[in-house]
């Protein structure tokens, strides 16, 4: 496995590859890899082949956190993410600084950002109001860095999954968006870099969004008369106000493709929420 630091380094082997005509996939994190991140490189291989070129990227995207967020403290595990890289598979690691991903050109900063306007409005958009943006931007980039043929995400952050493909397509970006599926803990709660904040006392509760998404699940399963969501909030809401140190941000329910809230809901939508213990945030999200 390669790695490589420099934005230059990683476009001119990106383009030699393609020039001989491999495909790319490209896996972007923020490291502090888990496993939810090696079913990523999984789907990656599984994507471009065994003669195909999978390229992790490790990068804390300082543009997608808000002054308040947790930046400085952001988990780092540099040596263990490389051997998770290596075992799987990954052919080469793109490690770049911040000055690759955001220079100065001619003593003038970074000042180009892209944004997507709709799908960025609810739910996380709503909580975290500069986050989507810092997220196309930097995908934009590393888009452009790797060239890849497929750029693979998680399910976990569906929100952003639904984002990049509407990125990926209004700009005509050359490259097929793969989503693949939430890797779960044995008690349901979605991994996470940020699981590492729990406490001791607060991670046995910590699968309380899982909880909520089955417990939505199964009310939109069993009713033949449709559900209305400020119902199942109400009922969602109490079972996390009965959590001990979890604090409710949001819960909506919501069409897949456009991102709508919906008051009345059907089968085919999806429950996205979000729930603070104490400074750690956890999201999750699941279809009906
Ligand atoms: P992050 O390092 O948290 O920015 O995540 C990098 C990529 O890994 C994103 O596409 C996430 O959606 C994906 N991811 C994070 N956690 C999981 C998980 N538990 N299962 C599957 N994919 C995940």
């Amino acid at each position: 496995m390669r790695t490589l630091a420099r934005a230059a380094s990683m476009q001119s082997q990106a383009l030699s590859w393609r020039r001989s005509g491999h495909k790319i996939a490209l896996v972007p994190t923020m490291g502090s890899l888990h496993a939810g991140h090696a079913s990523l490189i999984t789907r990656a291989r599984k994507a471009v082949g065994p003669k195909g070129q999978v390229v992790v990227s490790i990068f804390i995207n300082p543009t997608q956190f808000s002054p308040t967020e947790d930046l400085a403290s952001y988990p780092r595990s540099e040596r263990s993410d490389i051997t998770l890289c290596k075992r799987r598979g990954a052919n080469a690691l793109f490690l770049p600084r911040l000055d690759e991903i955001y220079p100065d050109t001619n003593n003038v900063p970074f000042s180009t950002y892209v944004t997507e306007e709709r799908l960025s409005q609810s739910m996380e958009g709503q909580s975290r109001p500069i986050h989507f943006r810092g997220v196309a931007t930097v995908v934009s980039i590393l888009l452009n860095i790797v060239q890849p043929t497929h750029a693979v995400f998680g399910e976990k952050d569906f929100q952003q999954a639904t984002i990049v493909r509407k990125l990926i397509r209004d700009l005509k970006f050359p490259t097929r968006l793969v989503v693949s599926p939430t890797i779960r803990e044995p008690d349901g709660l979605a991994m996470s870099s940020r699981n590492t904040y729990l406490t001791r006392r607060q991670r046995p509760h910590a699968n309380i969004l899982w909880r909520c998404i089955n417990t939505a699940r199964k009310a939109v399963r069993s009713r033949t008369t449709a559900l209305t969501a400020p119902m199942l909030k109400r009922k969602l809401t109490r079972m996390i106000e009965s959590t001990p140190e979890a604090e409710l941000d949001y819960i909506e329910f919501f069409n897949p493709n456009t991102l709508i809230p919906l008051r009345r809901i059907q089968r085919s939508d999806r429950i996205a929420l979000a729930v603070r213990f104490g400074k750690t945030r956890l999201i999750d999200n699941g279809k009906l």
